[in-house]
Parts: C-alpha cells; sequence; structure tokens
C-alpha cells in the first residue's frame, strides 16, 4: 500500500492527501512516544483510516456521493482531531466548505451506482433474489423467537455454492485463484446482509476462515478431506478462539491439549463460539506447548469433529471426554447462537492437528490467515446491513407525515439521508479496493482500516435511520431495530475495534513510508 494514494483530481483530493499525511506523521510522534499517548493514538488511528476511505472512495468511483462523502470525512475529520487536541489538523485541513443544497439534494434519493463485472453483477442477483425470497421472510421471526437459522437457508446457499466461494475449484469450490474470488465473497456477503445479519451473510463467514486457515497450513490429506465438505456445507464449522478471561489478548490463551496416544485431549473452555451447536467441525485455538513464555508460538489449531445439534445447549461423550455448550443470549445477531463450550479431556485424533506435527506453535498464524479475509468480508457484512438500514430510513421518511409534511422533504432528513448515501457508496467502493489489495497480498492493513471504519460506519447509519422511524424505531415490529441491535456486534468481533486500532492499524500506519 503506498503512503499517498490520493490522485490530484481535484482541490478536495489534495486537501485530504495533506491531513492524511500529518495524521501519519503525527501517529508516528505519538507511537514513539508510547502508551500515555494511546487515546490520541487511537483517533489518529481512527482518522486516518476516515480520511484512507473517502480518498479511496473519491479515486476509485468519482461520483456526487464519493464527493459529499469526501467533504464530510474532511470536515469531521478535522473536527475531532481539533477537539482532540490535535491542533495541527486545523492548518492541515485547509478550506473546508459546508457542502451545497444541491450536492445535498443530488445525493440523497440516488442508489449510488458501483460498477461490476457482468459475472459480478450475476452473482450479485442471484444471492439478492435469494436474500429478498428465502431470508428476509423469515429474519424478523428468527431474530424475535432466538430461533435457530433454519435449515433451509443452509441447504439454499449450499446448493447456490455459497460455502465454497472460497474454496479452490479443485477441492470443490469456485474459487480460481484471482482476485475475482474476493469480490464474489463481497458479493454474496453484501447481498445475503441485507435480510439479515444473523442467518444471511454470517453463514459464509466460517467456512471462509476455516478454508483460509487449511490452505495455509493444512496437509494435503486434510485439504482434501475438509475442503470439499466445507464447500457443499455438508460439513458446517464454527471458530472456537475467545476464552473467558482472553478475548483480544489471543496470545495468552489457556485452553490446552494434552498428547496422548493417537491424538491430544483438549480441556478448557471456549466462549462466544458462534454456531458451536448447528456446526459439527470446530476450529479451536489451543495450547500445545505447556511453556507459556511462548505465548503465541505456543499453540495449534485442532480441527475437531462433534455432532450437530440444534436449540441453545448441547452436551456429548466420547472416548472417555466430554463437551458441553451453552448458548449466550445476546442483543441480536441471533440465529447461529453464540456458545461457551466446554471440553473436558475431549479426545481428537493427531490428523485433527492442523499441519499436523509441523502445525503445532503454528495455530495463531493460521488462525490470522483466516481472520484476514475473515475482516474483508466482516467489511461486506457492514456494508450490506448498511444499505438495509439506510433503505428503511429512506421508505419510512417518504410515508411518514410530520407537521403537515413529508418527513423526507424536511432538508435535515435529507440532509442525513444524503450522508447515509455517501457513507455507503464510500465503504463499498473501499471493500472493492480492499479485495484487491488483499488479493495482491499487501491488504492487511487495508483491510483492518476498512474493517474498523465500515463497522462504525454501520453502526452510525443504523442509528440515525431508527432516529428517522422517531418512536416507531424501538418498537420491535420494524426491522430498523433490528438492523440496530446487529450493527452493535461489528466493532466487538473480528478484532474489537480498539484492539484493531491500536495493535494493527496504528503501527501499520506508523511505518508508511
Ligand atoms: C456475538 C459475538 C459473536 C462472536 N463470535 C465469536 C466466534 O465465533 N469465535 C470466537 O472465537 N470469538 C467470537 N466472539 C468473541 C469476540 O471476538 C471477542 O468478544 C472480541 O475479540 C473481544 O474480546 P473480549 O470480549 O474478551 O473483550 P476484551 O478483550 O476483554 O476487551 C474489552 C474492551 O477492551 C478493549 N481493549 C482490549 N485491549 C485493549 C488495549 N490494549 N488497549 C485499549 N483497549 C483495549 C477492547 O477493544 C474492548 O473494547 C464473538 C463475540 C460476540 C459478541
Amino acid at each position: 500500500m503506498s503512503s499517498s494514494p490520493i490522485l490530484s483530481t481535484s482541490p478536495l483530493a489534495g486537501q485530504l492527501d495533506r491531513l492524511a499525511g500529518a495524521v501519519r506523521v503525527a501517529l508516528r510522534e505519538a507511537v514513539s512516544a508510547g502508551e500515555p499517548t494511546q487515546a490520541g493514538q487511537y483517533q489518529l488511528g481512527q482518522a486516518f483510516s476516515a480520511l484512507r476511505c473517502a480518498a479511496i472512495a473519491l479515486t476509485a468511483g468519482p461520483s456526487e456521493h464519493t464527493l459529499l462523502n469526501a467533504q464530510l470525512a474532511l470536515a469531521e475529520t478535522a473536527g475531532s482531531l481539533v477537539a482532540g487536541g490535535h491542533l495541527f489538523a486545523l492548518e492541515a485541513a485547509g478550506d473546508i466548505a459546508a457542502p451545497e443544497p444541491e450536492l445535498i439534494d443530488a445525493v440523497y434519493a440516488s442508489e449510488p451506482a458501483i460498477e461490476e463485472a457482468e459475472e459480478l453483477a450475476m452473482l450479485r442477483e442471484i444471492f439478492a433474489r435469494f436474500s429478498r425470497e428465502a431470508v428476509a421472510p423469515v429474519a424478523e421471526r428468527v431474530h424475535r423467537g432466538n430461533l435457530d437459522v433454519p435449515e433451509e437457508i443452509i441447504s439454499g446457499l449450499a446448493e447456490m455454492g455459497a460455502f465454497g466461494l472460497s474454496v479452490p475449484e479443485e477441492y470443490g469450490g469456485s474459487a480460481s485463484g484471482s482476485a475475482t474470488d474476493l469480490l464474489a465473497m463481497l458479493v454474496a456477503t453484501e447481498e445475503l446482509s441485507r435480510a439479515s445479519l444473523g442467518i444471511g451473510g454470517s453463514l459464509i463467514t466460517r467456512p471462509e476462515i476455516i478454508a483460509r486457515a487449511l490452505l495455509a497450513g493444512g496437509t494435503a490429506l486434510q485439504k482434501e478431506r475438509w475442503l470439499p465438505l466445507l464447500a457443499s456445507g455438508e460439513t458446517m464449522g464454527a471458530v472456537a478462539v475467545t476464552e473467558p478471561d482472553f478475548g483480544s489478548d489471543v496470545a495468552e490463551i489457556a485452553c490446552s491439549a494434552v498428547k496422548v496416544d493417537g491424538g491430544w485431549r483438549i480441556s478448557g473452555t471456549k466462549t462466544w463460539c458462534t454456531f458451536a451447536g448447528r456446526a459439527n467441525l470446530l476450529a479451536v485455538l489451543v495450547r500445545t506447548e505447556p511453556d507459556r513464555s511462548l505465548r503465541h508460538r505456543g499453540l495449534s489449531l485442532f480441527l475437531v469433529e462433534k455432532p450437530a445439534f440444534a436449540g441453545h445447549s448441547f452436551a456429548v461423550e466420547s472416548n472417555g471426554g466430554a463437551m458441553e455448550g451453552r448458548a449466550i443470549d445476546t442483543l441480536g445477531y441471533r440465529g447461529m447462537h453464540s456458545f461457551e463450550v466446554r471440553f473436558d479431556s475431549w479426545f481428537t485424533p493427531d490428523d485433527s492437528l492442523v499441519g499436523e506435527e509441523s502445525g503445532r506453535g503454528r495455530g495463531f498464524y493460521l488462525q490470522m490467515a483466516g481472520f484476514e479475509s475473515g475482516r474483508l468480508q466482516t467489511v461486506a457484512r457492514a456494508n450490506g446491513l448498511m444499505r438495509a438500514a439506510k433503505d428503511a430510513g429512506l421508505a419510512y421518511a417518504r410515508d411518514r407525515i410530520v407537521f403537515g409534511k413529508r418527513l423526507s422533504d424536511l432538508p435535515l432528513t435529507r440532509y442525513k439521508l444524503a450522508r447515509m448515501q455517501s457513507t455507503v457508496a464510500a465503504t463499498r467502493l473501499w471493500a472493492g479496493f480492499s479485495a484487491a489489495e488483499v488479493a495482491g497480498g499487501t491488504g492487511a492493513l487495508e483491510a483492518s482500516m476498512a474493517k474498523a471504519h465500515a463497522c462504525r460506519s454501520a453502526e452510525w447509519v443504523a442509528r440515525e435511520a431508527m432516529q428517522i422511524h422517531g418512536g416507531m424505531g424501538y418498537a420491535e415490529e420494524y426491522p430498523i431495530s433490528r438492523y440496530f441491535v446487529d450493527a452493535r456486534v461489528l466493532s466487538i468481533f473480528e478484532g474489537a475495534d480498539e484492539t484493531l486500532t491500536l495493535k494493527v492499524i496504528v503501527p501499520g500506519v506508523a511505518r508508511l513510508a
């Protein structure tokens, strides 16, 4: 990734570039000043991501939408930096113009166009139809009743090849090894997430993460065995990394596996393992090397088989060991259920260790290989959810009469909706750009920035769309309340916002030339 990505296509691009450059310099200084500047580092990391999003979007898809987004990003970022004591932003941003009412009107009601190759546009239409016809009609019922993901959705997605989007063709998937693979995954995820985060787009995340880990470090036999099963949906996976005492601090996890004849015995507790009940394969990150000073180098990744269970709890005994799961009640993101899973001397054979003997101590890296594209996929989940929330806000505003006028005829409402439209346009363009970077092997920082920024944006869009609904936004009968609670989780999982910003984005930006 280059440090100065903005082409000088307009004075605004130059302003964004100057402010981003000044943020980078300030960030480098803050990093060398160390932990006392943590709050400042976080703010600078956030600011750089927002400016980067606006700049990429302005360059990749020049339009009224991206122009408005860039204007607002410049003004808001400079404003919040100054409020945070970073006075350099005043000068670096240059003159800031308020958006013209004509620009707001032009953006308010128009769906931002995304140019796509014919093949991707067709794929989008196929997933959009499934999302509308199969996911949307049941999304509210599953959310309010805290029900399981309907099996018809899983089998429908399996038939469409949704679980094989990241699995190479030679293993029964549809990935050809080109950058289009990631774009296809983004398109499918975004469309499914428009209907539901919990029973739509997120179903593709787990096979994506496990397949990437297997491709990065599995033996030939492991790839031959598991990838076709993941691609067909016959095997449904879940990812068990987080523990009650260690979430962001993955390197310290304590759940352990002890070598026994023919395999390993796993003991300890994992938490927040989404889909652990229905899944028949758990990717479990555990400590295999007792020397705790090895930290992340003492971790290994196992693919642990278990029976699939419906509902909110399960318990199973096998080979003298036991596994027990209990779903944690959550605000939103319902359907797959996120479980606390307790392993008590659970036996798993030698060939379940990813990479077998050479995989010992490499689990952390293999897991991270999966998380990089997982983050990109979360950008698509955020984009799908944002589009749904924005559409709901727009539809409600057009219907609702206040003070004798349509809500959508009021300038403040139009401004809010235009901001939402321009935000969605920018984060979608950034997703496509990041996919190309990730495919080229240089996108770790880009995907992390896009994840952090898109997830915060989704939360803001859902909040504003809910606000437009007034009291009805708080009623369960409108889906906007579901979008709002679902959006809240995006900044927590797949790298909590603060951790991602401080541990990945800040050092990454500080290293840029
Ligand atoms: C609905 C849901 C589904 C999930 N699904 C899965 C799953 O399938 N598999 C799985 O393994 N995990 C899953 N998770 C867990 C998720 O990845 C963790 O919640 C996340 O990593 C944060 O860990 P934690 O909850 O332990 O928070 P903590 O690590 O305790 O962090 C608490 C807060 O402190 C902040 N923080 C942490 N470190 C720092 C620092 N150095 N400086 C400043 N602030 C810091 C964090 O950003 C956060 O805001 C899920 C979580 C949820 C809510």
